[in-house]
This record gives structure tokens, sequence and C-alpha cells, in this order.
């Protein structure tokens, strides 16, 4: 299209009807999945020199959509991480499952708000489904409540305040509309092994980073029951279902029928491990979860959804609109799910159907078998590094490996090399005081030989590194 001056909404108009638009941006898109397996896993120096590119002053005039795209294409995929490909094992992602991409287009093209029924009774319907899925596949009280939302740091956040309204309102105090101000004071239990999202609620939430007790953890992250306080009816107790370095799971079975005769709220963060429940064969690491009485999970990390996709899970249904409601005069009443009752936001995506989408192109068998698999492949993964002479540190129960030298410099300057390498990618952390690295298995792109040519390179990398 030639650049022509004149009115913009005139001019978008026209670029609305162009089918080669949306044409266009398939083809970068198909050209993009087609050579990710092959490139660099985090992109090469030239390619982040690219980006120099798109540093340059707000444009003064209207831009041609087909240029822009082109741009975008040309200079911004190659500075991506190849998170969609097998060789991505960085912090806990996860790839993207076919059939959800495929459906997030069609759904962007609808442009919907997912805020209330009024504005969208197919997203309205499709979070209902979703919510009634998700509750079968985790094994959760009948009738749980779902929201839907951007991650499990936001989920983290409307779980612990639906708790801590509904005890104080047990307590005779309506915290909605009095705020914490001379509020009966709850005791906010966590384990040592927390994610820090959950501190960032609690500080959001009036309740305090420091002011709780914390609970020391066993030798893999999880929560030691001998080391609780007693519960009672004013108890928020945070667990966790996967240590976001360890993979591993609080004793659920253990503690939540005891919380739950003393009365106290559980939430569980369970943001990549909650799908261990939808494995008969991993099913034994969440036992007990479902007592809980709160839960938040991501689909874009185990479940390979799209990015933006957390979910929080409530039994009472009435705790988290509850804690999470509001009104205007412009709202009414629909009868229906309006959407945002269940979340921090009014307007929203309709991040629900590409959730939908994930979970019909999968179905049942299909979740189970891609969290097994995950799993396999870690302990696959560990298995390779342990015979290199790498140390394994965790027991791999789900899908995180924790990788050391044995030697704080030695596997500093490895990771250093690896992430370097292109080869494959993955983080580090603090673990038992120790620096490691800190393999995730996440994606389903991931296969054998994926993790061969990895350990390949960490081999390689540790070579290099002692030279
Ligand atoms: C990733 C993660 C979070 C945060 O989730 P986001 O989706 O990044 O907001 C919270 N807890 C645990 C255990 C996690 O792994």
């Amino acid at each position: 299209m030639k650049k022509e001056k004149g009115k913009i909404s005139a001019i978008m108009r026209e670029q609305a009807l162009d089918k080669g638009l949306l044409e266009k941006a398939g083809r970068c898109a198909q050209d993009y999945l087609d050579s990710v397996l092959d490139r660099p896993v985090f992109p090469e120096e030239k390619d982040l020199e690219g980006l120099v590119e798109f540093r340059h002053a707000l444009p003064e005039e209207p831009g041609d959509p087909g240029e822009i795209l082109d741009r975008l294409h040309r200079f911004g995929s190659p500075a991506t991480v190849a998170q969609v490909g097998g060789r991505y094992f960085g912090f806990v992602n996860g790839g993207v499952v076919p059939a959800s991409l495929a459906v997030k287009w069609l759904v962007d093209s609808w442009d919907q708000n997912a805020a209330l029924y009024a504005m969208s009774p197919i997203v309205s319907v499709l979070e209902e489904v979703c919510e009634g899925w998700l509750v079968d596949l985790f094994g959760l009280p009948e009738g749980s409540a779902a929201g839907f939302i951007g991650g499990s740091a936001t989920a983290n956040l409307c779980g612990i305040a639906a708790g801590r309204d509904h005890l104080l309102a047990q307590c005779g105090w309506e915290a909605s509309s009095k705020g914490l101000f001379g509020a009966p004071e709850l005791k906010v239990v966590v384990g040592d092994g927390a994610h820090a999202t959950v501190f960032k609620a609690l500080s959001i939430l009036g309740l305090g980073r420091e002011r709780l007790v914390r609970v020391p953890t066993d030798g893999q992250g999880r929560l030691r029951p001998d080391g609780l306080p007693a519960l009672d009816e004013r108890t928020l107790l945070i667990l966790q279902a996967g240590n976001v370095s360890s993979g591993a799971f609080d004793p659920f079975a253990e503690i939540c029928p005891w919380a739950r005769k003393a009365g106290a709220w559980v939430h569980i963060d369970g943001a990549f491990g909650l799908w261990a429940a939808a494995s008969a064969r991993l099913r034994h690491l969440t036992a007990g979860m479902e007592l809980a009485d709160s839960w938040s999970v991501d689909a874009h990390k185990t479940l390979n959804a799209p990015y933006d996709s957390g979910i929080v899970l409530c039994r009472r249904r009435e705790a988290l609109t509850g804690a999470l409601q509001m009104s205007g005069s412009y709202i009414a009443p629909s009868g229906h799910r309006d959407g945002m009752h269940y979340t921090l936001d009014m307007s929203r995506r309709a991040r629900a159907v590409e959730l939908w989408a994930c979970l019909a192109a999968l179905g049942r068998r299909g979740v189970a078998e891609l969290v097994e698999d995950l799993h396999d492949k870690a302990v696959l993964f560990a298995h390779a590094l342990a015979r290199e002479g790498f140390h394994i540190l965790n027991e791999v129960c789900f899908n995180q490996v924790l990788v050391s030298c044995g030697d704080l410099r030695l596997t500093e300057r490895t990771l250093a090399l690896v992430q370097g390498s292109g080869e494959c990618w993955c983080g580090s952390a603090q673990w038992d005081g120790e620096f490691v690295m800190r393999v995730s298995v996440c994606s389903y792109r991931t296969t054998a030989e994926d993790i061969e040519r990895s350990v390949r390179a960490f081999v390689r990398a540790r070579e290099e590194a002692r030279l």
C-alpha cells in the first residue's frame, strides 16, 4: 500500500479490508516456526544489535502495516528467545500447543472484552466450561470457582485475598468495607520455599512480607509439618505444589486435613505443579491438596497454553467473588457469568478461549501424557548429566533438575558457556546455599534427541570452562 496523506480512520478502514495483511502475518509466523528449531536458543550478538532498528523517535506520520510487520519479523524475530523450540529449559516457561496458537489468532480478530457476559457471551460460556473442566481434571470439590487472570502472581493475590476476607468475616469483620485498620489479627504461615510472588501478594494485601510465621523446609524444599505452629480459624496457611527450583510438593495429605479441622484457610500455589493432579501416575504428588480452600495454577507453564494464562480456583465461590467484586451504575447484573467478578481486572482479554482450545485439543488423556512426558524427559536429562559426572542435587519428582559441577567457579563458568552456546538455555538458582544450574523441562517440543544434544552442550561447556 502506498503512503498517502489522509485521515487516519479512512486509511485504517481500508487496511481492515486488506486480506493480504493477516495472510502476511501468517507467513511471517510460519517462517518463524519453520526456523525456530534450528536457530540459536538465545539470540546471538549480531541479532541483538539489530534491535537498534527500533530505537527511533515516535514517527510523525502514519506507517504502513505491511512494512511494520516486515520490520518486526526481520529485526524482532531473531532477537526472541527460541522458547517454542525443544531446547529451552529456562525458568518454568513452556511451549505453545498448536491448536491454542491457531485459536488465539481467531480470538485476536474477535477482540472481545471478557469483563461481562454482555460484552461477550461466547467468552462467558467458555470460562464456565473451562472452570468445570479444570475442577474435574484437578479433582477439586464440585462447585469450586475459577477466575481467569494473567498468571500465578495475580492468581495468588486473588486466592489469598479471598482467604483473608473469609477469615475476617468469620470473626465478624467485613474487610472489604472496613479495611484492615483495627481488624482482628490473622496468623499468616508460609513455608521457607514459597515463591517470591507469595510475599508480594502478602505485602499488597496488607498482611506484610515479614509479619509471618516461616516454616522450615526439608532438603527438597518441602514444608516440614513438624515445624508448623498451632493452626486455628484465624490462620492463613500458604502451601506449594511445585517448588520453583526443585519441583518438590509440600506434604498436603499430612497438613490439609489438620488445617481443615482447625478452620484455617489453605491456599496452594500450584503454578506449574498442580497439573500433576491430572496424571494418574503423578497424582500422588498432589494427594490431599483437594482439601485446601484456594489454588493458583498457570496454563502457560505445564499445559503449554499461550502466555498470560493464570487461573485462581476457590472452593467457596462467594469468598472469591466477595473479595473481587465491584459494581457501577452502568453495570447491570446479568444473571450470567460475568468474568470480572472472579479476577482483579475489569477489561480483560479472552484468555479462557485459548485455554479451552488447549484442553479440547489435548483431552484428559493428552493432558496426562503431556505432564508425564515432561517428567520422564526431566528424569532422562538428570540421568544423562549424572552419567557425565554432573551432580544432581534434587530428587527429580516432577520437571525440575538442579545441577552443579561440584565447584562454584566451574558451575558459574559452565552455565555462562551453556547460555552462550545457542545449543540450549537454562537458568540458575541458589539451592541449599549453593549456586546451581536450574533445568526446567516444560515444553512438549523437547525430544530425547534435544536432551542428548543439550547434555553434549553441557559437557563441552564444562570442558571449556576448565581451560
Ligand atoms: C511461575 C510461578 C509463579 C508466578 O506465576 P506467573 O505466571 O509468572 O505470574 C508463582 N509461583 C510459582 C511456584 C511459580 O512457578
